[in-house]
């Protein structure tokens, strides 16, 4: 047997909200398994009735993980294959996972990704914003301090941000991100993925709030990155590095000359010429 005798610890990813949202793989792994540790085993179960497979299951939730991670590595480490399940996606993502990952890592035992359906990847795909860069920051802290300190960082960040909320949190956490972005920011509301009630809201984030008394289910929020920022601070740069700024995201000298004088404020003919003789700067 590889790895000295020792089980396999399997991350399964579940559907979201439509149960043929599961991979082959994944239920290939499911069958295979000796014990699947689910966040909620009733939850679980119908998925299992659902794919017709009858497993050994035991709880794995954040009020149990630090106990019942210590009897998974033993059950691992006698042989015995694991799959973790959350309620719904991937494993780990707002989800637990993390701690069994870390003490897996520590008596070396391998971990195997199952991968599948999760909700903010989903959501930033079909958000229209984009997806090149992006934060995510899971559930905002209910913490005052924390949550303040968190949305203060992300007024600034200039990648776009992944939000998870709960649906009767949304309405206060889209109170305070309106506090803290400008008019215009780009904002997608993603709700019900994968569901029969599965709808994209782009709009601002006033509009978002008038409606959103009327909107039920899971939601996932994407909001556009702050480059206006960006922007701002390239005037702090010399023009030598403003130049070098736009020519290594690929741009063409007369593009970037365009940029620099729009950043600036002053004419283009002025930057033009302080570029006319250099091929490259
Ligand atoms: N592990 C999961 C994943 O991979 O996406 C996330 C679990 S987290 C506890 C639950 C949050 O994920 C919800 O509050 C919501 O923000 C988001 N979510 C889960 N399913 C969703 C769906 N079908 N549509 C929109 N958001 C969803």
């Amino acid at each position: 047997m590889e790895n000295g005798g020792k089980g396999v610890l399997y991350l399964v990813a579940t559907p979201i909200g439509n149960l043929d949202d599961i991979t082959l793989r994944a239920i290939k792994v499911l069958k295979e398994v000796d014990l699947i540790a689910a966040e909620d085993t009733r939850h679980t179960l119908k998925l299992l009735n659902h794919l017709d497979i009858s497993k050994p299951m035991v709880s794995y939730h954040r009020h149990n993980e630090e106990f019942r991670c210590e009897y998974l590595i033993k059950e691992l480490k006698e042989g015995k294959n694991i799959a973790l399940v959350s309620d719904a996606g991937t494993p780990g993502i707002s989800d637990p996972g993390e701690e069994i990952v870390k003490e897996c890592i520590v008596k070396d035992i391998k971990i195997v990704p199952i991968p599948g359906a999760c909700a903010m990847i989903n959501a930033l795909i079909c958000s229209g914003i984009n997806t090149k860069e992006f934060c995510f920051y899971g559930f905002l802290p209910l913490n005052k301090k924390n949550r303040k300190e968190k949305l203060e960082e992300i007024k600034y960040i200039n990648k776009t941000i992944i939000l998870y909320e709960a649906p009767h949190k949304i309405k206060n956490t889209l109170e305070d991100l309106k506090k803290i972005l400008d008019k215009d920011r780009k904002i997608v509301l993603a709700r019900e993925i994968t569901k029969i009630h599965e709808e994209f809201i782009r709009e601002n984030i006033d509009e978002i709030i008038s409606k959103i008394d009327n909107l039920k289910g899971e939601m996932v929020l994407i909001i556009e990155g702050n480059y206006e920022k960006k922007e701002n601070s390239l005037c702090e740069l010399s023009i030598e590095e403003h130049y070098k700024y736009y020519k290594e995201q690929g741009l063409e000298k007369k593009e970037i000359i365009k940029k620099i004088a729009k950043d600036r404020n002053v004419n283009k003919n002025e930057i033009y010429k302080l570029f006319i003789d250099k091929e490259e700067v």
